[in-house]
């Protein structure tokens, strides 16, 4: 049983504070979206937009119990997430902030790229985008049309279309992905600004997870600096898909985290509003939660794996998020199962809870390709059969 270290536990009681403050804002930006304009001051919000900047770039961190916090650890990262997806997993994407774009940045950028991108991300808040998929081409990244052709010495081109990228019509700067030659050596990732000639984005309706408002990227011949190519200085094999893959699998934890989130918000929804159960329900509200703990305790270990840079990280991330998008949407339909016909219109927190719940699902893979990459793991040696 992994227990959390004082540290972790500061993080986790002040998320879980901080927290309260959603709940009650939830429905609002489901409804629209871009309440969140009107909630860059809510706490957990203001912490996010700086959340993973690393100190070398942020001298104004959180304090917490006089420790200074970063958020660049995994497992500090999902222990957080997990809080705030309680209070609001819609809160908690909508907000400004570098998270996605700057694993990618951290892991590809060389020095000069990330004091650009942090400089930006500190300035105010900044939106930032991560945008690999391409219609028709979801599961099957590698399989992106998107191109970058030089075009003059100094500069390239991107040509191309996106698909479901969080935040892309509110960002300022991100990253896209796309192909300089065929092949899985081809593929490089770009840091592009939203303001570049060609460059657009019609946001998408959604019915869950509105909060993130998905979009569709249009990259009519959009012209981007050589020097915003990342990983130039890097070897051919650690650019691109490889990289790609490294930073999905560090990000792979925290979006499990929402899943349990959400899960554990429906199951303490039936708990504070339905205070006489029988006993059939209360059975199956009892293994709910037993399988809420053992979740959390494999994301943990998903996390630790991470931050320790295990080579059994990336599967045991993908068994951790495959069970997370499982037992979201179970615990949210069984919790609307709790009050009978009508519940999604008497119980409208509920409802959403059950929307956000089949939009973890596909964040980040989903479950059918999560089961591919823990059973490669598994035939590869990387993880333990027991
Ligand atoms: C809320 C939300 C936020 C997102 N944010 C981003 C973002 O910020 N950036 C970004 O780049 N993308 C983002 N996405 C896109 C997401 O990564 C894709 O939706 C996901 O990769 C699945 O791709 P697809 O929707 O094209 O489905 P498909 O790949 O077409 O899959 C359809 C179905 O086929 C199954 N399937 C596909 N291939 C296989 C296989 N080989 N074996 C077995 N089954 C298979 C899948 O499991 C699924 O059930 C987001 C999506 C959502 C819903």
């Amino acid at each position: 049983m992994i227990e959390l270290d004082d540290r972790t536990r500061a993080i986790q009681r002040q998320a879980r504070a901080w927290a309260q403050e959603l709940k009650p804002l939830a429905l609002e930006l489901d409804q629209d979206p871009d309440a969140i304009h009107r909630h860059l001051d809510v706490a957990i919000v203001s912490y996010l937009t700086r959340m993973t900047v690393p100190p070398e770039f942020n001298p104004d961190p959180v304090v917490i119990d006089g420790r200074p916090f970063y958020g660049t650890g995994t497992l500090e990262r999902v222990v957080f997430a997990e809080e705030v997806a309680v209070g609001d997993a819609g809160m908690l994407l909508a907000a400004p902030g570098p998270v996605m774009s700057g694993v990618l940045v951290d892991a590809m950028g060389d020095e000069q790229q990330k004091k650009w991108f942090y400089s930006r991300i500190m300035e105010k808040p900044t939106w930032t985008f991560f945008a690999l998929t391409e219609p028709d081409r979801g599961s099957d990244a590698g399989a992106m049309n998107t191109t970058l052709t030089p075009d003059g010495d100094d500069h390239f081109v991107l040509r191309g279309a996106k698909r479901y990228i969080g935040n892309a019509a509110r960002a300022d700067l991100g990253i896209v992905f796309a192909r300089t030659r065929p092949g899985p050596l081809g593929v490089t990732a770009v840091l592009t600004e939203t303001s570049a000639a060609g460059f657009t984005a019609e946001p998408l309706e959604t019915i869950g997870l509105r909060g993130l408002r998905i979009t569709a990227v249009t990259l009519d011949d959009v012209r981007v600096p050589a020097g915003q190519v990342l990983g130039r200085h890097l070897r051919a094999t650690q650019r691109g898909m490889w990289s790609a893959v490294q930073g999905l699998n560090r990000l792979r934890p925290g979006v499990a985290a929402f899943g349990l989130g959400i899960a554990r918000a429906a199951y303490e929804y039936v708990l504070a509003n339905r205070r006489t159960l029988n006993t059939a329900e209360r059975h199956r509200l009892d293994r709910l939660g037993l399988r809420l703990t053992e979740l959390r305790q494999l994301i943990w270990r998903s996390a630790i794996a991470v931050d320790d840079n295990d080579p059994a990280a990336g599967s045991l991330a993908s068994a951790a998020k495959a069970r997370a998008s499982r037992l979201a949407e179970e615990a949210t339909l069984e919790a609307l199962g709790c009050f009978g016909p009508g519940a999604r219109l008497d119980h409208p927190l509920l409802d959403k809870l059950a929307r956000d719940a089949r939009g973890v699902e596909f964040m980040e893979g989903t479950g059918n390709i999560q089961k591919l990459n823990l059973f490669t793991g598994l035939v590869q040696g990387h993880l333990r059969r027991d």
